[in-house]
């Protein structure tokens, strides 16, 4: 794996986008995770707010001060993970942010959350003048979206792609795939789009981003196919032996996983079958 790029606390990324870092770095954050104002005036909005550290607030509070912004006008969570959302309660009652955060709106997928404004797939945010859409991204988590600030042709994708060479996580990779597709399709007339993503740096084209990761995912299946065709049934851990041969054990935990996600999305398409502890292909089965 490529070593993680150094990002700075925060950074004026274009006219329109600063990127702040949370404070959180970590194995599954990289160099933290990245939170984004956005907007040119004294009101921005606001995308994910981190975990609450006091680092964050620090960063937070040099950053407004130095940029003359008086006003939060909106909070729009791009998913309920901890090192996006967990620092909301912190800020919104920060008796020295309050006239920061005063009548900010929250936004977010509904989930049983309560005190947050449900999302939907358009709104406009037109009294800092900038037009956001919505990308309802499921499968990393249930509630899971992506934003598309058009003033910018810049897509923010959340968790569903990473800024680096990383594959990010999954709670459903079916699901996953066709988020990621719909969102491959809305950003096929934007291929010069640039993707802000929720960890690293920025991606270039956020299209190709989508793609090769798409690409990724699918030959993993094909590798999965062919190990199946060659061996006629196996066992997960047998799959992961193969594939990841020249990886070392530690990483074979986590393979395994992934595999398993591999396998039931397999199972969804009706190309693969379980049979005890057994995967086989539909296709062999159908031969027999
Ligand atoms: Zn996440």
């Amino acid at each position: 794996m490529e070593p993680l790029a150094p990002l700075p606390n925060f950074k004026i990324i274009s006219p329109l986008v600063a990127r702040l870092l949370a404070g959180n770095p970590g194995p599954f954050t990289m160099q933290g995770t990245n939170i984004y104002l956005i907007g040119c005036n004294d009101s921005r909005i606001m995308i994910d707010v981190g975990e609450g550290l006091d680092c964050f607030k620090d960063t937070f509070n040099t950053f407004i001060k130095q940029n003359n912004i008086k006003h939060i006008s909106h909070i729009i969570l791009t998913h309920s993970h901890h090192d996006h959302v967990a620092g909301l309660q912190s800020l919104l009652s920060d008796p020295n942010l309050a006239n920061i955060f005063h009548n900010t709106i929250v936004y977010k997928i509904p989930t049983d959350t309560k005190h947050i404004n449900n999302l939907t797939e358009a709104q406009k945010y037109a009294e800092i003048q900038v037009t956001i859409q919505i990308k309802t991204t499921v499968g990393h988590t249930k509630d899971h979206l992506c934003l598309y600030l058009h003033e910018e042709n810049a897509f923010f994708s959340g968790d569903s792609v990473l800024g680096q060479n990383y594959s990010p996580v999954f709670e459903n990779l079916r699901i996953f795939i066709n988020s990621l597709t719909s969102n491959l399709n809305f950003l096929a007339d934007k291929r010069s789009a640039v993707l802000y993503p929720s960890h690293g740096p920025v991606v270039e084209n956020a299209y190709e981003a989508i793609s090769k990761l798409i690409e990724h995912r699918n030959k993993r299946d094909c590798q999965i196919i062919e190990c199946l065709r060659k061996a006629g049934g196996l066992a997960v851990l047998e799959i992961v032996d193969i594939i990841y041969k020249d990886y070392p054990e530690s990483v074979k935990p986590a393979a395994a996983n992934s595999i398993v996600q591999h396998l039931e999305k397999l199972i969804d398409e009706n190309r693969v079958e379980k049979s005890g502890e057994k995967f086989l292909l539909v296709e062999i089965k159908e031969k027999l």
